[in-house]
């Protein structure tokens, strides 16, 4: 584990911050009537790296004065080593250019952050153990919990892009078809069950167009962000037979809006979980690809205080990212910069480490307290939503900031 790495700006020292030097993860921010520009955040600021590489600071073709990290990662993993050293250099204690990078900050409180990149595709898994496991027992009994595919692939399906909205972006109930009990006809009207499923999202640096080797998956993957994908349980119920998740996912997934570079979280990998069946060659692990990563799930009633309603660690899955991507490329399937991979819902063993509310709710049977003295089973609408994840180090943390949305009512 390595150490705190210094930074003359000093709230980059504090044990409490997100955004340590260790961290330098990536966004896109923009202050008030201006354009949305690439940064990076540092203790309580962002640095502008378009006004850096305007002074001639930083030398990356203009890449980082365009809208988002597509451009950036598309230049490949040298590029991205060397902006990490060059900006590392920068903001170390006793870089020799700080007064020159320091106008180049701006207060985090002063900027807005947008998407950080353009979601090329969007794809989601179901490779939690514990997750597929509480839902598989809540609707196919203990005996069929786990699909006889599960422990041999990690099962996805193809989302949609088009809905991938960053923190902040308020949440609309979505309409469907709901089905009511036994032989009732379906109905069309806003979901009664809507719901969260926490994730970390895998975000694809590099393009390829075939197959791809485990250790290739990992070092396409260019950073991580928290990922909400919010599912809409009685829409899903109705509808995922015999297909699986259509417009139960289709309303929005949010994201955390600072990618965590992949060589921030290199000192926290760690191991999947012992395997009950070999995986077949194409797919077994090279080495720890996962990462200790706490996650925690924030629920605030409207104008209410929030309630941590569940706390786990990235480290329960059963699959990493880069063995999704190889089974993702294993078809020969394209693979492009800016696809994004949700890693399914990340529950751990016990009853507080499960990341969703159908599971904190068994299914709505044990709705859950909240510290307001209010019970949830599922969302209601004010409610918001969040995130939160960090990395654990000596006296710092690589956080990801929230990923937050609060749920408003369904349109008439
Ligand atoms: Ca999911």
């Amino acid at each position: 584990m390595s150490n705190l790495h210094r930074s003359w700006v000093e709230s980059a020292n504090r044990a409490e911050t997100d955004f340590p030097l260790n961290n330098l993860p990536y966004g896109m921010v923009s202050r008030p009537g201006e354009a949305p520009r690439c940064g990076v955040a540092i203790g309580d600021q962002v640095l502008d790296l378009a006004g850096l590489e305007a002074q001639g600071l930083l030398s990356f073709g203009g890449v980082l004065g365009t809208a988002g990290w597509n451009a950036f990662m598309a230049l490949g993993p040298e590029a991205w080593q060397r902006l990490r050293a060059e900006l590392t250099a920068l903001l170390s204690e006793g870089a020799a250019q700080r007064e020159t990078v320091a106008p180049h900050l701006i207060p985090l409180s002063d900027v807005a952050l947008h998407m950080p990149f353009a979601v090329t595709e969007y794809t989601d898994f179901y490779a939690g153990r514990h997750h597929a496991t509480n839902v598989g027992t809540m609707f196919r009994g203990a005996e069929n919990a786990l699909p006889p595919n599960w422990l041999h692939i990690p099962i996805g399906y193809n989302g949609r892009a088009s809905s991938v909205v960053v923190s902040g972006t308020e949440i609309t109930r979505p309409h469907g078809q709901l089905k009511g009990p036994q032989d009732a006809a379906p109905r069309f009207g806003p979901s009664q069950r809507f719901d969260i499923e926490l994730e970390m999202g895998a975000i694809v640096g590099q393009p390829s167009t075939g197959p791809l080797s485990v250790d290739e998956a990992f070092a396409n993957i260019f950073g991580y962000v928290l990922l909400n994908d919010w599912s809409a349980r009685d829409i899903q119920a109705w509808e995922y037979q015999p297909l699986g998740p259509f417009q139960a996912k289709a309303t929005a997934t949010t994201i955390s809006p600072w990618i965590v570079t992949a060589a921030a979280l290199e000192p926290f990998r760690a191991a999947t979980p012992a395997r009950e069946v070999a995986l077949l060659p194409h797919l077994q692990d090279t080495g720890p690809m996962l990462y200790d990563i706490d996650l925690q799930v924030g629920l605030a009633p409207d104008g209410g205080a929030e309630t941590i309603i569940a706390r786990t660690n990235y480290k329960e899955m059963y699959y990493s990212a880069a063995q999704q991507l190889a089974h993702h490329a294993s078809s020969g399937c394209p693979m492009r910069v800016g696809d994004l991979l949700g890693s399914g819902t990340i529950s751990g063993p016990a009853r507080e480490n499960r990341g969703s509310l159908l599971e904190l709710s068994w299914g709505g049977k044990e709705p859950f307290q909240l510290d307001t003295g209010e019970t949830r089973s599922f969302i209601a609408d004010g409610d918001t939503l969040s995130l939160y994840g960090a990395a654990l180090g000596e006296g710092y943390r690589i956080g990801f900031g929230p990923c937050t949305g609060r749920v408003g009512p369904a349109r008439a």
